[in-house]
């Protein structure tokens, strides 16, 4: 390396020429000296100079301001693959990606005016042809008249660093399973898309919320890690749908970010729930043929294991409003919507609309009472006898809660216990309804002393039976009601008892343990796996109302409820028909075996007072008390 740094003017000791001879002769030593020693300094600088860049990790080199190259460090060759002739037969910006080009150039100038080198990224290209990511400082020189020739540039290979750091951020944004942006990515695409929007009214976009179903079946038989490839495949498969697809009419312009926007975003929410965003749809049907192409690229079997894995998609869908202040209320509303067409059963589609809203607002309304309701302790519950068939006499109650609204009315458990269960209020609820129907039993017990003791039914919602500590609640209420365990029987419906039916066993077997007995509500309307059945250490099964409602007109029903005492008593269970109201249905379970019956037509559910009559003229009667099959005993709607 050959570098020159010229003497300075003012660094020349001009007084010599002043001096006398001799002094002068001592004195041109001296200037020698002074000169040799400079020289000396320099090859110094110089010799420094060469040693820190051959050696650094770091590329350096030197530049004429006017981009010419006039040394490049050997970790050139290093870490970019060129040699210092390859480099030193080309212009400084040549393998400077070409995007990055004007920075640099900006950046030289800017170092070359001010003499402070910026600190800039750029991408180089290594002699293989991939790209590096280069972090640079330059360095001004200046000349003896203060003017900068040349740049000294150090420039660190960051690329490892740099890619690590994208990783990183995508993962912040991506879904793990399928590489599909998350639910932050989709909320932050969805803004802009309503930032682009209100500067331009008459660009329309939708939200689709897709709910897969199908998958659950896989997940409790075969496990996790297929669910997975199956979510895998699902994802992969509406990718290449939505990229073929040209059923929407879009126009491309471009968004403030740069982006084109006109694009569609597919996200994962979490488990089965995709989202995707339409943009610069041009009719609100865009979006619903969108969802029809979904659902139908679901037509086809995934393969599990080897297996055919049929899945279907609920669809729900947001226009895109300027009412939206917030992207999450696109998307909840999306939700909302398919809410609704799930509910409407399989591959369901539906459009958020103001009527939905209405219903929205009326269950948050709905939810804030129902809230209210718990510290005001407005819940009564009711009983409704359940009649032993073959004597008519009340073998049991079924204990039913029902809420005293705006002190006007009681609400029936069909108003109010869906959203009870979704926002986890029927733990609170369903516990109280269980203590107080424990008290109310045992006053029963002490007041009337029937032997077999009068049963209560009580009702357990699924999330009680998932969520709360169930087995401590009852053990709880048993404890402090002195109630006997096994005159109280708790009700949990055949499909709750059916989804999970390991935990179902669990559970039913701790409550057996404490001797409280057992019944599938609804029984017949869910799906019943018999041996899973047999598994279940239960007492009772309780034939569902719509059976019963047909067994004088229609053969099937009849048929079905038959089926369902013999089969019930296979397993040596009892059963209750519910929902008799006329003799008729009377006379048809009687006749088919079935040992107690409930409905409209002995009673339907009661106050406590009430019922509490109803037992005590019994009991006049008979050991066990008596209810005339008739006319209904009192109104439901009265208060307690
Ligand atoms: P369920 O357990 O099947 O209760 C029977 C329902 O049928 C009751 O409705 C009862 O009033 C009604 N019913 C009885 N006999 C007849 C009849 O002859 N004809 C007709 N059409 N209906 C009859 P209710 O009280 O409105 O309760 C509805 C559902 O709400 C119950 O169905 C039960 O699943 C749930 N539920 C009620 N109380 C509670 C509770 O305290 N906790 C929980 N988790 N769920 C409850
Ligand atoms: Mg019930
Ligand atoms: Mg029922």
């Amino acid at each position: 390396m050959e570098m020159t740094i010229g003497l300075t003017l003012s660094s020349f000791p001009f007084w010599v020429l002043q001096r006398p001879l001799p002094e002068l002769a001592g004195l041109i030593l001296l200037l020698y000296l002074y000169v040799a020693y400079q020289r000396l300094h320099r090859l110094r600088q110089n010799e420094l100079f060469r040693i820190i860049s051959e050696n650094a990790a770091d590329m350096i080199a030197l530049v004429e301001v006017t981009g010419k190259r006039l040394y490049n460090s050997p970790a050139y060759e290093k870490v970019l693959g060129y040699s210092s002739k390859e480099l030193a037969a080309t212009g400084s910006l040549e393998q400077v990606h070409p995007e990055d080009r004007e920075r640099v150039i900006e950046a030289a100038k800017q170092a070359s005016l001010t003499g402070v080198g910026k600190h800039i990224e750029y991408r180089m290209r290594h002699r293989d042809g991939s790209w590096l990511v280069l972090e640079s400082t330059a360095s001004a020189i200046r000349n003896r008249r203060g003017q900068v020739t040349h740049l000294v540039i150090v420039n660190r290979d960051v690329t490892k660093r740099k890619r690590m750091e994208e990783q990183l951020e995508h993962e912040a944004f991506h879904d793990a399973l399928t590489g599909l942006p998350n639910r932050s990515l989709f909320l932050d695409r969805l803004q802009r898309a309503m930032d682009h929007a209100k500067r331009h009214p008459e660009f329309k976009f939708a939200v689709l919320f897709v709910d897969i179903q199908g998958l659950k079946i896989f997940s409790e038989t075969m496990g996790h890690a297929v669910v997975d490839q199956l979510i895998f495949d699902i994802s992969n498969r509406l990718k290449a749908r939505l990229r073929h697809d040209d059923t929407i009419s879009r126009s491309t312009p471009t968004g403030g970010s740069g982006r084109p926007i006109g694009d569609e975003i597919l996200a994962r929410m979490d488990g089965d729930r995709f989202t995707l965003l339409l943009e610069s749809i041009k009719t609100p049907s865009d979006p619903m043929r969108v969802a029809m192409r979904v659902q139908e690229s679901l037509a086809a079997p995934f393969t599990a294991n080897g297996v055919d894995a049929f899945t279907s998609a609920s669809i729900g869908i947001a226009l895109s409003s300027p009412s939206y202040q917030e992207p999450a209320e696109m998307l909840r509303d999306a939700d909302i919507a398919m809410c609704r067409a799930k509910a409407q059963g399989m591959s369901g589609c539906e459009v958020f609309d103001t009527h939905m809203h209405a219903l929205v607002v009326r269950r948050l309304k709905l939810e804030t009472e129902l809230r209210k309701a718990i510290e005001r302790e407005e819940f009564r519950v009711f009983y409704q006898p359940i009649i032993r068939l073959a004597t008519g006499q009340i073998a049991g109650v079924e204990a039913l809660v029902r809420w005293w609204h705006n002190e006007s009315e009681f609400v029936g458990p069909a108003d109010f216990i869906e959203v009870a269960e979704e926002t986890g209020l029927i733990v609170p609820i369903g516990r109280w309804v269980f203590k107080e129907a424990c008290r109310q039993a045992h006053a029963w017990h002490l007041l009337f002393n029937t032997d077999p003791l009068l049963t209560t039914t009580i009702n357990v919602s699924p999330r009680q039976f998932a969520q709360s500590n169930l087995f401590a609640d009852v053990k709880s209420a048993l404890d402090e009601t002195k109630v006997a365990p096994w005159s109280l029987l708790l009700e949990i419906t055949e499909t709750m008892a059916m989804s999970d039916p390991k935990m179902t066993t669990r559970i039913f077997s701790q409550l057996k343990d404490i001797g409280v007995r057992l019944s599938i509500d609804d029984f017949g309307t869910g799906h019943s796996s018999l041996s899973r059945l047999r598994s279940f250490p239960v007492d009772v099964l309780k034939i569902d109302r719509s059976f019963i409602r047909g067994i004088e007109h229609d053969v099937e029903s009849r048929e079905i409820a038959r089926l369902i005492v013999t089969l019930a008593h296979h397993l040596d269970l009892k059963v209750i028909a519910e929902g008799i109201e006329t003799p008729g249905q009377h006379a048809y379970v009687e006749q088919f075996g079935c040992e107690f019956g409930q409905g409209y037509l002995y009673s339907p559910p009661v106050d406590h007072a009430a019922l509490q009559k109803l037992l005590a003229s019994a009991s006049r009667d008979s050991d066990e008390p008596a209810v005339n099959a008739g006319p209904r005993t009192q109104d439901v709607n009265r208060r307690n």
